[in-house]
């Protein structure tokens, strides 16, 4: 990179987006550390300034246009026109079909999908104007359908063509965009979900390793170490593409 370019990613106060963020810091990234409560960015923006970073806490629900606007305008304002953006927020509302709420629903379908709609929309403008841009969708293997997950399941699979036509759409700008489709990794979301089937962490922990080709689940610097990849200049001719980083095979 001959200047910092500024990278946003949201979720970042903890878990993958928190790796992620710190990864692209360390990359050279200037970082947006977006969130749902901008105090609770404070975590992440410590770890990449006290390494020598530059970061800057957002606080934004993503499925909110208004926050995204105003969000976007202060971080280009701020740190400078984002060409990098990894839409990483998420939820879980798990439950089978026939329990589901509709504003369980609703909720997962508007962090992740209108979520990366809503900030895929006013980052691209950057990106088109600059003539560059790297755009990262985190989907999941639940894409390929998981029981208690309709509402999850269907929004990491509708990432997957939102990524595909992002990739359509926007590539003569040199914009890319491609999707992390990841596995079990070992987050507070895995912790909750362990939970909720009343199993202790550490035993789902090594039940899920057992059934994964690498034997072990992953963890979310498996996922920044990807990002890193997809949002590198080199990387200008992968795109559209989904990357499932789940220790083993999917399909
Ligand atoms: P996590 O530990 O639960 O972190 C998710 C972060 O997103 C939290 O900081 C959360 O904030 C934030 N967030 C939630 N709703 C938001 C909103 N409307 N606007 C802005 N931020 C919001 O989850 P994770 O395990 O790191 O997962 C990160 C991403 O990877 C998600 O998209 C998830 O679906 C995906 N993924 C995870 C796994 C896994 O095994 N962990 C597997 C496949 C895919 P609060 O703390 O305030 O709620």
């Amino acid at each position: 990179m001959t200047e910092p370019r500024t990278a946003i990613v949201t979720g970042a106060a903890r878990g993958i987006g928190a790796a992620v963020a710190q990864r692209l810091a360390s990359d050279g990234f200037q970082i947006a550390v977006v969130d749902l409560d901008e105090s609770s960015c404070a975590a992440t923006v410590d770890a990449i300034t006290s390494a020598g970073g530059t970061a800057l806490a957002v606080g934004a629900d993503v499925s909110n246009e208004e926050q995204v606007k105003a969000a976007i305008e202060r971080i280009a304002a701020e740190l400078g026109a984002p060409t990098v953006l990894v839409n990483n927020a998420g939820i879980l509302r798990d439950n089978l079909l026939f329990k589901m709420t509709v504003e369980d629903w609703d909720l997962v379908m508007g962090v992740h999908l209108r979520g990366s709609f809503l900030m895929t929309k006013y980052a691209q403008k950057h990106m088109t104007e600059a003539g560059y841009g790297r755009i990262v969708n985190l989907s999941s293997t639940s894409a390929l359908g998981n029981r208690g997950q309709a509402n999850y399941s269907a929004a990491k699979a509708g990432l997957q063509g939102f990524t595909k036509t992002l990739a359509i759409e926007l590539g003569k700008f040199g914009i890319t965009a491609n999707a992390i489709a990841p596995g079990f990794i070992q987050t507070d979301m895995t912790a909750a979900t362990a939970e909720r089937m009343k199993v202790p962490f550490d035993d789902f922990i090594k039940f899920s390793a057992d059934q994964i080709p690498v034997q072990r689940v992953g963890q979310p610097e498996d996922i920044a170490h990807t990002a890193s990849f997809l949002v590198s200049e080199g990387a200008g001719f992968v795109s559209g593409q989904v990357i499932y980083v789940a220790g083993g095979p999917k399909d």
